[in-house]
């Protein structure tokens, strides 16, 4: 059965679901078919690197990639259950996120990364990625930990971000009240 995804809501910075950790996936259901397509449509439909679960309110260890956005040539890839297996090396890089728009900060990652994970088939692949791939990667698995990006700021940088945060607050409170139309002002 082919599963046709839907353009989910991206919470935004506030909501608990992306302070909270995604459990692994046991099974290889319909359920986990319908996220991954979801996943992967609401990730196109806002030119995204990758997503997590969390970011469409599922806790799920479900991310997808967009190696295309990233430069490169493979298809969208999803992984499920993904482990890091090896980090190495450190690149400083601008880094953004849906979940907190109108933030982007240079921090400190992994250049390169191998990364093992279950795919939509029920086998086990492991993925070795470097560069803006890698940092995807690495941001997307972050979110299955309820990890942040800015997270990685030091408290100063972190606290000029203050007023951003609370608006993002402010809106995902309202987001979640069920006010789904209201939108962030995005820099
Ligand atoms: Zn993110």
């Amino acid at each position: 059965m082919k599963h046709r995804g839907k353009v989910r809501e991206i919470r935004l910075y506030g909501d608990p679901v992306l302070r909270s950790k995604a459990t692994r996936v046991e099974s290889i259901d319909d359920r986990v078919l319908q996220l991954a397509a979801d996943l992967t449509e609401t990730m196109l439909s806002r030119d995204g690197l990758g997503l997590a679960a969390n970011q469409i309110g599922e806790l799920s260890a479900v991310i997808v990639l967009n190696p295309r956005a990233a430069g490169g040539q493979q298809d969208i890839l999803v992984l499920i259950n993904p482990e890091i297996i090896e980090a190495q090396g450190t690149i400083e890089r601008e880094e953004a996120c849906l979940s907190l728009p109108g933030i982007s900060e240079v921090i400190s990652r992994p250049a390169r990364t191998l990364v093992r994970a279950i795919s939509l088939t029920g086998k086990q692949f492991e993925l070795p990625v470097q560069g803006l791939l890698a940092r995807a990667l690495l941001h997307e698995i972050d979110h299955l930990n309820g990890i942040l990006f800015i997270d990685y700021l030091p408290p100063l940088r972190r606290r000029l971000l203050t007023g951003r945060l609370k608006e993002l607050e402010d809106a995902s409170r309202l987001t979640l009240a069920g006010q789904t139309q209201i939108r962030p002002s995005c820099a």
